[in-house]
């Protein structure tokens, strides 16, 4: 199977060509000629599967093919929700590069940063919109933007845009938009809100289901290396330098710990940058853009700021220390081995983060190799102390005994700094809503099913 067979016209398959794929994932099989085709379509398919190009390159073909003869501004007739910005500048960046030979227009709108320059460019018309709702809906309150002629709307990791609480949102969007359209609707998961989702918007849709890959813990070589807490940095330097590693993504559990964790590589002589939420856009954007050229060897990330970053090939991923929730492990480690390549994760994880460890190895269902690195070997009188997550919550006070069962907290996410929410509040040993007689739901209850819009709500 070839691009060509798929029925996309030369420029695009120039564009293709130049990014180095040679034949389409099967996502892209699926997606090109159903979207070509016209009909409504609802695609299970994750991060990596190619999805992006999977609605992108028809969307091309299917605007570049019939011309919109305008007088005045050019309307916007396809429209890309996402849930993040990072996600909206990756979307934008596949447009340009997949549509760079056609003349059409495509911009980028989404919070965090000013709405000035996103209005001009609106304001020249474009054709294609990749936005995050809330923006958007700032934006058409201003009159910068005008939806009615909108001919194909995709939903872009629609799961996330529910968790992240943005439903009602994209139901103010879809009030906009003309009622004769084609819709796209692409989610990792079918929960029954994404069903429900789709029951609404969609029009006898095609189900395009991909098998799914190999989930992120069967795909990457992951390793745990067991060390003492105040030699972790030490390790890590050890680690990049003797494997040379060129591109590393570390993961700290605090914006504090990341900035912190940055000086010191820097000091070590490993060029490093930090992206976390007190980061600006234009800081984050900058630091991305540099790992990514290799302008700089490390990126130390949060986990809220590694959401939807799309490096290709990344080679290592380090948890410099565990995260608190185990669904964050699968992400942060999902991060390398993307498309075809293969990855590596390792763990630093000092006698602290034995619970953590723990909740990871049950979630994932296998243990974790440990590798001792000679010269870091942990001391054994070391005891395990309390892991502070920030000014409200602290994780481990009493799990020092070793089974670690007092803190059913632990392996939920602090609320950062955001009003209780009594069904995810921890036992309430540390963290606020510990009155809630529901709060002690079994360990296999800690999926993600609670919208987290308190936490990140961007755009
Ligand atoms: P996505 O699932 O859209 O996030 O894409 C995952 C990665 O696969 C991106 O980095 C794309 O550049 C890459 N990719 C997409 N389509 C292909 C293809 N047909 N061949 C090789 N790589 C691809």
């Amino acid at each position: 199977m070839s691009f060509a067979s798929l029925g996309l016209n030369a420029d695009i398959l120039r564009a293709i060509a130049e990014e180095g794929y040679s034949t389409p994932t099967p996502i892209q099989t699926q997606a090109i000629p159903a979207v070509l085709k016209g009909g409504d379509i609802l695609a299970g398919a994750q991060t990596g599967t190619g999805k992006t190009a999977g609605f992108t390159l028809p969307l091309l073909q299917k605007l570049s093919a019939n011309p919109k003869v305008v007088t005045g501004r050019r309307p916007v007739r396809a429209l890309i929700l996402t849930p993040t910005r990072e996600l909206a500048a990756q979307v934008f960046e596949s447009v340009r590069t997949y549509g760079k030979y056609l003349p059409l227009r495509s911009t980028v709108v989404f919070g965090g940063v000013s709405a000035n320059p996103q209005m001009m460019k609106l304001r020249g018309g474009v054709d294609i919109l990749v936005a995050t709702p809330g923006r958007l809906l700032d934006l058409v309150q201003q009159n910068a933007v005008v939806l009615k002629e909108v001919e194909v709307l995709v939903l872009d990791e629609a799961d996330r845009m529910l968790d992240m609480g943005f439903i009602h949102d994209i139901k103010r969007v879809l009030a906009l938009l003309p009622k004769q359209r084609q819709n796209l609707l692409f989610s990792a998961t079918f929960s029954n809100e994404i069903k429900d989702l789709a029951d609404k918007l969609l029009n006898k849709p095609t189900l395009i289901e991909v098998a799914r890959r190999n989930t992120a813990s069967e795909r990457i070589e992951q390793t745990v290396h067991p060390v003492d807490r105040n030699r972790k940095r030490e390790l890590l330097t050890h680690l990049i330098k003797q494997g040379d590693w060129q591109q590393v993504l570390i993961f700290t559990r605090t914006k504090h710990g990341a900035n912190k964790l940055t000086e010191q590589l820097s000091t070590d002589g490993i060029s490093a940058a930090a992206i976390h939420g007190n980061k600006s856009q234009g800081a984050r954007t900058k630091a991305l853009d540099d790992f990514k050229k290799g302008a700089i060897r490390a990126l130390v990330a949060t986990d809220i700021a590694a959401r939807g970053i799309d490096i290709d090939q990344l080679p290592h991923v380090v948890n410099y220390e565990l995260p608190n929730v185990p669904e964050d492990y699968v992400h942060r480690i999902g991060r390398t081995g993307r498309a075809e390549s293969e990855g590596v994760a390792v763990s630093l994880v000092c006698v602290d983060e034995d619970k953590f460890l723990r909740d990871i190895e049950k979630l994932i269902k296998r243990d974790i190799p440990k590798e001792v690195i000679e010269g870091f070997e942990p001391d054994p009188s070391i005891k395990p102390e309390p892991i502070v997550l920030g000014r409200s919550m602290t994780i481990g006070r009493n799990n020092g005994g070793g089974n670690g069962g007092s803190n059913n907290g632990g392996s939920r996410r602090p609320t950062l700094g955001a009003k209780p929410k009594p069904k995810t509040a921890g036992n309430g040993g540390k963290s606020s809503g510990g009155n809630n007689p529901s709060a002690k739901k079994p360990q296999g209850a800690t999926r993600r099913s609670k919208p987290k819009k308190p936490v990140v709500k961007i755009g």
